[in-house]
């Protein structure tokens, strides 16, 4: 659980000594922070099928605490493994940091990170010149939000004196510069990726995540005016609170985004194109929207079919979005307890085939995923301690339930 930089060694030393005697190496596990051992406690439900009880058996830790890493400065976290079947597979990866001090309701990461720790420029200077002296061409920055990165100016420096291309997945729109979007032009960028998350300001300030429309206007005049071509924007659709009028409003920001998009840059190239990418919305443990429940396959299509729909009248724009179903499927795994192991069991059976062991399971996947759940219900993960009090995020979750309702202009 948490960061296994360290862990990790502690880890291997124990197989080491015990690997021959599998219950013997299971149990010295136990006195590992960070370990979870799910065979050591016993459940108990109730009739109604939710969590009664999770005791702990013989020297495991009642609440099984993350392993986080104290000193970033003296691990560097770089992709091992190159390979050009994966997505950033032509570039290096750096990651510049661990935690993301935002706070956005939805995102895990944001809250199983903390708290934010930045690796020092010192300590990614030699790294980078290690890339560059390997050949590499590009550097990809990696971290829950790279744009926040205190010391992003140095760094982009000494990214570019060690002659390198830059890449950064994903950027706030509230964060962005000029320095920061003409680097990336300069390293060849040709789509800048930002994540409005909801078409409305009321949606996005009920999920914690209060970027404004103007922020999002200006980041497409940067965009145009550094000549980037392409504009890719995440949304996320079922998320609490949300109404029609937020799914018909990511269309309209498309057509307003476009507006300020199609215009030549100073070279005169025209603009390329609008992604939006519309992932659906999962509620995941450890984050205050963990009591919501999942839209559901059904209503997520329906939703996507009026942004599809919309967006028909503009050219340049496409839709990209995953199926709803495998959001389903993600749910149940996100949210299900040990009893969907054997889900698990059933889909490996099957040569991954989840669909087919999804008829044929006995569960009742529902349960886990848009079933509305009471704040007093005993959650799956209620024995981890990851770092995030309990009572905090109810208050999030309280808090979510009012913003919604406030008009963005009178905050
Ligand atoms: S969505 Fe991005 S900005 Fe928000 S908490 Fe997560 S990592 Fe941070």
């Amino acid at each position: 659980m948490g960061e296994g930089e360290e862990l990790v060694v502690e880890l291997i030393d124990a197989y080491r000594e015990r690997y021959h005697d599998r219950a013997a190496f299971l149990a010295s596990l136990a006195t590992l922070d960070g370990i979870y051992v799910p065979g050591q406690y016993d459940v108990a439900y109730g009739i109604d099928g939710t969590l009664e009880a999770v005791a702990a058996r013989d020297a495991a830790p009642r609440v099984v605490v993350k392993r986080r890493l104290r000193s970033v400065n003296a691990f560097e976290t770089i992709a091992a493994v190159k390979t050009p079947h994966a997505e950033y597979g032509h570039m290096a990866l750096l990651e510049v940091g661990k935690g993301c001090g935002r706070g956005c309701r939805f995102c895990l990461e944001g809250q199983v990170y903390r708290p934010v720790r930045h690796r020092s420029v010192e300590a990614l200077r030699e790294t980078v010149a290690r890339m560059a002296a390997s050949g590499e061409r590009r550097v990809g920055l990696v971290g829950a939000c790279v744009s926040d990165y205190p010391w992003l100016g140095e760094l982009l420096k000494v990214i570019e004196e060690n002659g390198l291309e830059l890449s950064i997945s994903s950027l706030r729109a509230d964060s962005l510069t000029e320095d920061l979007v003409a680097a990336l032009a300069r390293g060849g960028h040709r789509t800048l990726t930002m994540a409005p998350e909801a078409g409305t300001e009321r949606l996005r300030w009920a999920v914690r995540k209060p970027i404004s429309d103007a922020q999002l206007m200006t980041a497409c005049d940067l965009v145009r005016s550094h000549g980037i071509p392409n504009l890719k924007t995440y949304f996320m659709i079922g998320q609490p609170t949300e109404t029609s009028e937020d799914i018909e409003a990511i269309v309209d920001l498309a057509g307003r985004m476009l507006e300020r998009l199609r215009v030549p840059d100073a070279t005169g190239r025209p603009f390329g194109r609008l992604t939006l990418s519309i992932s659906s919305f999962v509620p995941k443990p450890w984050t205050p929207f963990q009591w919501a429940p999942f839209d559901g396959a059904e209503s997520l299509q329906a939703k996507l079919e009026i942004i599809k729909r919309g967006v028909r009248r503009f050219s340049n724009v496409r839709v990209l979005h995953e199926n709803p179903r495998e959001a389903a499927l993600q749910a149940l795994l996100a949210r299900g307890d040990r009893r969907v192991a054997d889900f698990l069991e059933l889909a490996a059976s099957y040569g991954g085939d989840w669909r087919r062991a999804l008829r044929e399971w006995p569960g009742d996947a529902e349960f886990y995923t848009t079933r509305d759940r009471p704040i007093g219900e005993r959650l799956p993960w209620d024995h981890f301690d990851v770092g995030v009090k309990k009572a905090g995020l109810l208050r999030e979750w309280e808090r979510a339930q009012t913003e919604s309702t406030v008009a963005v202009g009178a905050r």
